[in-house]
């Protein structure tokens, strides 16, 4: 490596090149000469493979690879490698090149990262988030803390988990938010070992998170963290900022914002707050449900939006409302007063088209007020962004107004107190020119009438310009050549240009400046006066609009807290009238949620799957109903039936409609009565583990695992198709054993789809355990799925029904219905037989596969004593079996 080589040999901008990379070796190192950022040896190679640009070499015998961009164009290929995980320094030239004397000066200005900049194209409703994590504590007492930050609006906070599954929790949560890049100790991954817990696995279920972003370890310690967390808040102890006894989560935020000093990212003034959260008093929703649910992401990326609850219910008008409705739907409440205040202002709205219309109407011109400030915070706020700023200000008043038609208690507490923030407004319109230009260079941004000196400024420009203009009409008539121009560039400044042809006619006093291939430039005393005059009056007018475009913005910043806080408010306007409207919009109905173990609905639809077949036109949604009680009645439902019947669809939807509930919105249902849920876990389909190697089966028993060891009986069960990944007996036993465990020991409400037939049996023992099956209605053109779910066991014979449909030979047909009656007496009896010694029924022969039966034939034969005759006797008989 050639940069490894005596320091003295390399020249001295790849010595400054080398102190750079040095000191910076976890990124790629973006370094400036002249117009272009160039990259050197593997720096090069990465880019040159993620951006696609042509490799070259630095020196001649080709030992420093070499690629670079165009500075002006770096931006786009920076949020390329952004994208794709990377970190980039940025490394700039800090001294006029014209000027130095030697090499240039260079500094390593900012530090990119995922999680630090931003990025243009990050949707409204999504948030990038930077998180870290830390594991604090003495060996009595861990804790693990979490702090994240979405730097795009300032959003602050942070939380901690501490006892035996506090890492656990920690990976959930981590999980669930899934940070664009998250930080952590270097010793972390190492394996610190929490109580029994080994962190060293901890980090497998994070794959999902691109950029781990290993800090040294003494950046997470109290003494470092907390101080640096003070002093960015300005308090004197943690219990300023709501975290008094919880120091792992004020770690983990004082070590983030070791990171953003670090990085040299400028400008946190929009991040004037950090909050506590704890995820008890939400319903809790781990990183599988929110995936198998599709909640915010379909299933398999790529795949379309539409599959997702949150496509579904959004209808929010502003970005601070969509992304609080992915918050919220991602962290339903549990708090019942909460649930029920919500659900009082939805009633009202979604009961009032005027007024709700009238509301909605008042944020359509409501921008995006958190990234704005972000961004006025970040420096990367331009004249139109702070008129944009203006425009959502002046829309503040209007939108209390409406809120205050409203008197449901929440709708009340938004109101008041509600800051609509005028002043700000009107320091925005008195400041800066209606129609601002893009950039603060290009002038005329500020208001006239604002600055005495700056109007002045600008009237002499304007007049001497009026002055050019008038020497160049006096010039032509002077010297009678007509073509004669008055112009300007950056390098020459005014000058008087004349034809070749016309050069002759030039008076004595013109001063040749540059002789071109058809014209002659020249300059004059009086043209060189008023330039000077015009170059510094505009120079000292930019001047005047940088310092008082930076004052708006410093009166701005400082006023960010309160911007924040009517973020948050219309945020939360925008988001239960999103519910209102969608709730008259589609027939949704106000659910009962009360403290108790019911789960009750009637006529109920699931949101996602009805809406797509009304806008496809392939049929209407079947309602259906639910009947589960944690404390008295049915707990467990067992639902069986044909692939395809309405399974999955039936399971996903009372999991929806109980988060929905819970959010505080209507939900689409007759009738819907809930009891609290503090949990949902879900065991569906394949699981991204899958497709990274870790066996179906593994991966399903895992999940099963975990519900089975922390549900209670507030909780909701879901369990698809369980014991699909091995081998018919384990699978059934297993799925035996869940259900009864479920059923007897924790009572949780549990909805289980199977294919198993043979568990419908355990509703003669199970006392609390309903069979339901779906419906489908055999015609001359095949099965139609109803979809209708009722109670009772699923008939066996689809299967046979679907091949005979198919065209198998009748004499099959037939034969097939044979053997399944002798399975079904034969089971039945042992079920019974087995139930009463409370263990399933399982008898090989009877139910083994076929497959099993002829592996096992095989395996009985003596192959040495077997004639050759026998041997093929044999072979026929067994292709007979099949
Ligand atoms: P299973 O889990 O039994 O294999 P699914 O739940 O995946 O079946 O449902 C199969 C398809 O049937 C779904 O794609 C959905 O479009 C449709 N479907 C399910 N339930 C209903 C219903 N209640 N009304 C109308 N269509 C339904």
């Amino acid at each position: 490596h050639a940069l490894s080589g005596d320091l003295a040999t390399l020249s001295p901008a790849m010595r400054q090149y080398r102190t750079a990379k040095d000191a910076h070796p976890d990124t790629l190192l973006f370094f400036r000469m002249g117009d272009f950022y160039e990259l050197f040896f593997e720096d090069a190679v990465v880019a040159a493979r993620e951006l696609q640009l042509t490799l070259t070499a630095r020196d001649k015998a080709k030992s420093v690879p070499m690629c670079g961009v165009p500075y002006h164009a770096a931006e786009t290929y920076l949020q390329r490698l952004l994208r794709k995980g990377y970190r980039v320094a940025i490394c700039e030239q800090m001294e006029d090149p014209k000027q130095a004397k030697g090499v240039v000066r260079r500094e390593v200005t900012r530090v990119l990262t995922p999680g630090t900049a931003l990025d243009p194209a990050l949707g409204a409703e999504q948030s990038n988030y930077l998180a870290s994590v830390v594991v604090a504590g003495s060996n009595t007492s861990m804790a693990c803390g979490i702090a994240l930050l979405d730097l795009s609006t300032g959003e602050f906070r942070a939380t901690e988990f501490s006892g035996p599954s506090a890492w656990a929790q920690t990976a959930d949560e981590l999980g669930r938010v899934r940070p664009v890049e998250l930080l952590y100790g270097a010793g972390l991954l190492g394996g610190v070992n929490l109580t029994g817990e080994a962190v060293e696995e901890g980090f497998a279920g994070l794959d999902a998170i691109r950029t781990k972003t290993p800090l040294e370890e003494w950046v997470f310690t109290a003494d470092h963290a907390l101080p640096l967390l003070r002093s960015h808040f300005r308090v004197a102890s943690l219990d300023g900022l709501g975290l008094a006894g919880h120091e792992a989560a004020g770690i983990a935020a004082g070590a983030l914002l070791h990171y953003m000093r670090a990085t040299k990212q400028g400008g946190l003034e929009h991040v004037d707050g950090l909050r506590f959260y704890e995820r008890s008093s939400c319903l809790e929703l781990d990183g599988v449900s929110v995936r198998n649910l599709e909640l915010v992401e379909p299933l398999f990326s790529g795949e379309t939006q539409q599959t997702t609850l949150f496509y579904t219910m959004d209808a929010c008008c502003t970005p601070m409302g969509k992304r609080l409705l992915r918050a919220t739907l991602l962290r339903p409440s549990s708090d019942l007063a909460e649930i029920d205040a919500r659900l009082e202002a939805v009633a009202q709205a979604s009961g009032d088209l005027r007024r709700r219309e009238a509301l909605r109407q008042a944020m359509t011109g409501v921008l995006d007020l958190e990234r704005l400030l972000g961004r006025l915070a970040l420096d990367s706020a331009g004249p139109r962004e702070v008129t944009s700023l203006a425009a959502t200000l002046q829309c503040l008043p209007g939108l209390l107004a409406a809120t205050r038609e409203f008197d449901a208690s929440k709708w009340r507490r938004l109101a008041d107190g509600f800051d609509s923030l005028e002043d700000l407004y009107e320091l925005i319109a008195t400041t800066i020119a209606e129609d601002p230009p893009v950039s603060l260079a290009d002038g005329g941004v500020i208001r006239p009438g604002i600055n005495a000196e700056l109007d002045e400024l600008r009237e002499l420009s304007r007049s001497g310009r009026q002055a050019l203009a008038a020497i160049e009409e006096r010039e032509r008539q002077r010297t009678g050549i007509t073509s004669l121009k008055v112009r300007f560039n950056n390098v020459f400044g005014y000058y008087i240009e004349v034809t070749k042809a016309n050069a002759k006619a030039v008076p004595g006093d013109y001063e040749r400046k540059q002789t071109l291939v058809n014209a002659e430039r020249f300059t004059t005393p009086e043209l060189k006066d008023y330039e000077t005059k015009i170059l510094t009056a505009q120079e000292r007018s930019g001047e005047i609009e940088r310092k008082i475009f930076n004052e708006l913005r410093r009166q701005l910043l400082d006023a960010a807290g309160r911007m924040r806080e009517t973020a948050r408010r219309v945020a939360e306007i925008d988001l239960l009238g999103c519910f209102a409207h969608l709730s008259a919009l589609r027939g949704w109905t106000r659910p009962v949620v009360e403290a108790g173990g019911q789960l009750e609905f009637i006529g109920a639809r699931h949101p996602v799957v009805e809406r797509r077949l009304e806008e496809s036109g392939t049929g209407r949604f079947v309602p259906n109903s639910v009947h589960l009680d944690a404390d008295a009645g049915p707990s467990v439902l067992l639902i069986t039936g044909p692939n395809m019947g309405g399974k999955s669809t039936y399971l996903r939807q009372a999991a929806l409609l109980v988060i929905m509930a819970q959010c505080g919105c209507f939900v689409p249902a007759e009738r819907m009565r809930l009891g609290l849920v503090d949990r949902i876990y879900t065991r569906i389909g394949a699981s991204d583990n899958v497709a990274r190697g870790r066996s179906t089966f593994m991966v399903e028993m895992t999940e099963t695992a975990a519900i089975l060891n922390s549900a209670t009986n507030r909780s909701l069960v879901l369990l698809d198709e369980m014991g699909r990944g091995t081998a018919t007996y384990d699978g059934l036993s297993l799925a035996w054993a869940t259900v009864e465990h479920l059923h007897n020991r924790i009572g949780a409400r549990t909805l289980f789809a199977t294919h198993y037939h043979e568990l419908t049996l355990l509703a003669e023992r199970l006392e609390r355990l309903k069979n339901l099956r779906v419906t489908v209605k055999e015609t001359t053109g095949g099965i139609v799925f109803l979809h209708a779910v009722e109670a009772g066991p699923a008939s066996k014979s689809y299967g046979i029904e679907v091949a005979r449909l198919a065209g198998l030979p009748a004499g099959v047909i037939a034969r097939a219905r044979e053997v399944l009656k002798l399975h079904e007496r034969a089971e039945s009896q042992q079920v019974r037989e087995a139930a009463a010694d409370h263990v399933p029924a399982m008898q090989m022969t009877m139910f083994t596969p076929l497959s099993q039966r002829i592996v096992d034939r095989i395996a009985e034969v003596d192959v040495d004593g077997l004639t050759p005759r026998e041997a093929l006797n044999l072979l026929a008989e067994l292709q007979r079996e099949l």
